[in-house]
């Protein structure tokens, strides 16, 4: 029987038997004064790569904390290869969609600015402590990748052909998300996916005319509501991994 850990960290260093691994102030603050753990006390690491293992706490020291890794609890995993484009959206609801899309799985987090973007400056580093938390929350072995904020123009000049977009327009025409994502699991037809959000002021209407004539992008309604962004992405990260992704698996 596995027990388990008292609390689980992502850590950059690599993970192997016998490796040590030091932790910077705030991960051994918490660790020491938050989660009220000692030597000897077993948590779980992860770091992306190596899959999830189980470290001891060698000792404690002002800022610092050292343990040394033992075993593998869990392999490396992978995620659905589902990428969320979004237009970001003011703080505390940025942090709660970032957080949620992490929940749901989402491999790659890309911020872009569009036209009625009121957003000038997004912290990337913040979003990146984000994502890890909650990581390390949800048991994810896996770290979406987080993009540094870019015009939509320019994530779309070099974007590759093979990845389609659902864009969720809440003007001018749309399939109904459901109808796309079931029609393209019964074509089997295995095609890489992004899901496109805009922003509190939603798209500009040459904005919805411009990415509805390319090829890769298709329209998508989410219902006859206007959703408020973090809404619209987090529910079509939530069709998509229904139909598409990692949740129609059984649980044995
Ligand atoms: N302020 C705009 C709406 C923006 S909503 C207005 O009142 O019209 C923010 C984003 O959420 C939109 O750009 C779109 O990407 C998405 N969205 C909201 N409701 C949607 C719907 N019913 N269908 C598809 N996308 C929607």
């Amino acid at each position: 029987m596995r027990h388990r850990a008292k609390a689980r960290l992502f850590v950059e260093d690599d993970l192997g038997d016998g490796l040590t691994v030091g932790l910077a102030a705030a991960q051994a603050h918490y660790l020491q004064h938050v989660m009220r753990l000692g030597s000897g006390d077993m948590i779980a690491l992860f770091n992306g790569r190596d899959g999830e293992w189980h470290a001891r706490i060698d000792g404690f020291g002002r800022g610092w904390c050292s343990l040394v890794v033992e075993v593998q609890t869990r392999p490396q995993g992978t995620e659905p290869d589902i990428w969320l484009l979004f237009a970001p959206i003011k703080r505390a609801r940025l942090d709660f969609l970032v957080q949620k899309a992490v929940e749901l799985g989402a491999s790659m987090l890309q911020p872009v600015m569009t036209h009625h973007t009121d957003v000038k400056r997004v912290n990337v580093e913040r979003l990146r402590a984000n994502v890890a938390e909650a990581a390390e929350q949800c048991e994810r072995t896996t770290l979406p990748v987080v993009g540094e904020a870019q015009p939509l123009s320019t994530v779309l000049a070099d974007w590759p052909a093979a990845r389609r977009i659902l864009l969720c327009a809440e003007a001018g025409p749309a399939q109904p998300i459901h109808h796309v994502l079931t029609a393209d699991a019964a074509s089997g037809s295995q095609a890489d996916w992004a899901i496109l959000t805009g922003p509190e002021g939603g798209f500009a209407s040459s904005e919805l005319d411009a990415l509805g004539k390319l090829p890769f992008v298709t329209p998508v309604s989410l219902g006859p509501r206007i959703l408020r962004a973090e809404t619209a992405a987090l529910s079509a990260l939530v069709c998509w991994q229904s139909v598409l992704g990692d949740w129609h698996a059984d649980r044995v």
